[in-house]
């Protein structure tokens, strides 16, 4: 029994056409199945939101799928001059519940800096949606042991005051991990959670005693159970293998 309910996010990222609408229903015919104890999110790009929020409400109609829509970055603002973004309110408007922010593919390619990722937190809050903010080290950073400094300072710099756990999500996603193949032991997600529970705990008092807290970089069938089962994990964002819904869902099977 989870004292926090769990959550599988998927982040499609660049990838998804008109056609995949099809792994989207696949998706929702296995939730189905699934416990009602777990919350299944799917992040698509922004193109595909509006069309899964209502294949989402067809299959939906009674609410007993525990499935909500995504998306995987926003601007700072709710309108204006800025070709190209969009903004929190316009997702929330085409169906998404919820807004990844702070991910560390943003942080890298977009120079997203701690401050950014906070301004686009409140952001999300501003329209309503569910911030999940991304923190996690670098290869080079784990090497020199400084892991736990650098979650410390991406969570001081991004998380805004005012968090709850009702309107955050910890991710934790050792950038090393994404997309590589390669997880860190279940000992080393155990104290990298423990750590950030710690600090969410002493800023944000009983909420952050209660803030989901998720797991990325590599999650597949095969390792979802060892990583779920860790201490403070209450989920997993999972990039490559939400694509396929066959995947995603025996991910969620084994939280
Ligand atoms: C991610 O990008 O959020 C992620 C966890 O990717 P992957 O599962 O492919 O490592």
């Amino acid at each position: 029994v989870h004292a926090v309910r769990p959550l599988i996010a998927g982040n499609w990222k660049m990838n998804g056409l008109k056609a995949s609408s099809s792994e989207f229903e696949a998706i929702l015919a296995g939730a189905a199945q699934l416990s009602s104890g777990i919350d299944l999110l799917v992040c698509p790009p922004a193109t595909l939101i509006s069309a899964f929020a209502d294949t989402l409400a067809a299959a939906n109609a009674d609410g007993k799928l525990k499935v909500a829509i995504g998306a995987q970055d926003c601007h700072v603002n709710a309108s204006g001059a800025h070709t190209g973004d969009i903004s929190a309110e316009m997702l929330a408007d085409a169906g998404a519940r919820a807004i990844i922010v702070g991910h560390s593919e943003r942080r890298a390619d977009h120079a997203e800096t701690d401050a950014i990722v906070r301004s686009k937190a409140q952001a999300v809050w501003r329209a309503g949606l569910v911030a999940i903010v991304c923190v996690g080290e670098t290869q080079g950073e784990r090497n020199a042991g400084h892991t736990l400094d650098v979650v410390a300072g991406q969570l001081a710099g991004s998380l805004p005051d005012g968090a709850t756990a009702a309107n955050l999500v910890v991710a934790y996603e050792p950038v090393w991990a994404i997309g590589t193949g390669m997880t860190p032991t279940a000992e080393d997600v155990e104290e990298v959670h423990g750590f950030i529970r710690q600090t969410l705990t002493q800023r944000f008092d009983a909420e952050g005693a209660q803030m989901r807290l998720l797991y990325g970089g590599s999650v597949k069938p095969s390792n979802a159970r060892e990583l779920m089962a860790v201490p403070h994990v209450n989920g997993a964002l999972v990039g490559g293998a939400s694509l396929k819904a066959s995947d995603f869902l025996a991910i969620a099977a084994g939280c």
